[in-house]
């Protein structure tokens, strides 16, 4: 058996992080080492799913929700509700978790920011 991801291990109390909201299916948490002024993750309560691409295949719902409560988040957190959505996929592109998630990134963007 494969060792619960760090997301998992969040939801589950083992590391101390504030959860700053959640629905039956996804949380967020703030990004710990944040690429821009807001630096959510938004992340499904399932480990089932390591990247987006098999998110997409096998629970298109759920990545639905996942991108419903980012907008949510960006609206909660930015003065005009925009914000960029990342999903690294792969390690050579930057993904360190595999357990799927959305960067939600905003204010103050430039293009040199977009690696999350
Ligand atoms: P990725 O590199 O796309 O897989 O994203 C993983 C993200 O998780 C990185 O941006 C990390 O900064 C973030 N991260 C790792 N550990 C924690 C933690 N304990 N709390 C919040 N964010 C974390």
């Amino acid at each position: 058996m494969t060792e619960p991801s760090i997301f998992t291990r969040i939801l589950n109390g083992e590391i101390p992080a504030e959860i700053i909201g959640e629905t039956d299916r996804v949380f967020a948490v703030r990004d710990i080492a944040p690429q821009a002024p807001v630096h959510l993750l938004v992340i499904p309560k399932t480990a089932e799913y390591r990247d987006v691409t098999e998110l997409a295949s096998g629970d298109p719902e759920l990545l639905a929700d996942i991108v419903s409560f980012a907008r949510e988040l960006a609206a909660q957190h930015t003065d005009d509700g925009d914000f960029r959505l990342v999903f690294n996929t792969g390690a050579n592109a930057g993904q360190t978790v595999f357990h799927v998630h959305a960067h939600v990134l905003a204010g103050g963007l430039t293009e040199k920011s977009v690696g999350a």
